[in-house]
């Protein structure tokens, strides 16, 4: 591992591009000691200085009390497809869909309220099983899906789980610089639904 001296040398040779973008983007998973270099080169190029705020937002993780208190207010949102108040729960689906040598696996993650949760996964069950098996590589996959997505409903909660937490962590920075408002997490819940994996 590099020491923090040759971490300064290091970053004193980004150019201006490479820091914003790691300040931007790459802020999350940079070890705590780096993130007072990461500054200084910021400051001492005079570069943008919301983006010292960003790094700090995004290096203050949820935990303990808090962290349980987001999800709680992640799961009482309204479902963002039926609208209903029923307690939210993250979901996995896999597709394949393939035809001759072209083959598609998409997975995919959304937070919805369990009956449109399930019937998210029993669609893409149903396609991967009209479409997965049409190229050489679907066939060969298709079996496998089908049995992951079948055996993953037998964990619907631990899955949920992992799919909550990770989306706390993927949107750590933008819940600490905008609030944990319903509206704000309502707007997050939106977007994950929305972006592949
Ligand atoms: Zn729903």
């Amino acid at each position: 591992m590099p020491s923090l001296k040759e971490l300064k040398e290091n970053y004193r040779g980004f150019s201006d591009s490479k820091i914003e973008n790691i300040a931007r983007k790459e802020s999350k998973g940079l070890m705590k000691e780096v993130l007072p270099i990461l500054k200084e080169e910021i400051i001492r190029r005079k570069l943008d200085q919301n983006l010292i705020s960003r790094i700090d937002t995004e290096a203050n993780p949820f935990e303990g009390v808090e962290r349980k208190q987001l999800i709680q207010t992640i799961k009482s949102q309204r479902c963002p497809k039926c609208n209903s108040e029923l307690e939210l729960f993250g979901f996995e689906t896999n597709t394949i869909k393939s035809f001759l040598f072209f083959t598609c696996i998409e997975k995919r993650e959304y937070i919805l309220c369990m009956s449109c949760g399930v019937s998210k996964k029993l669609t893409a069950i149903v396609t991967t099983l009209l479409l997965g098996w049409w190229s050489p590589k679907g066939s060969l996959s298709t079996p496998f899906i089908l049995i992951t997505d079948i055996i993953n409903f037998m964990y619907l909660n631990k899955i949920s789980k992992r799919i909550i937490n990770d989306f706390i962590d993927e949107t750590n920075g933008t819940i600490r610089r905008y609030g944990s408002n319903d509206d704000v997490i309502k707007r997050l819940i939106q977007w994950k639904n929305k972006s592949s994996k």
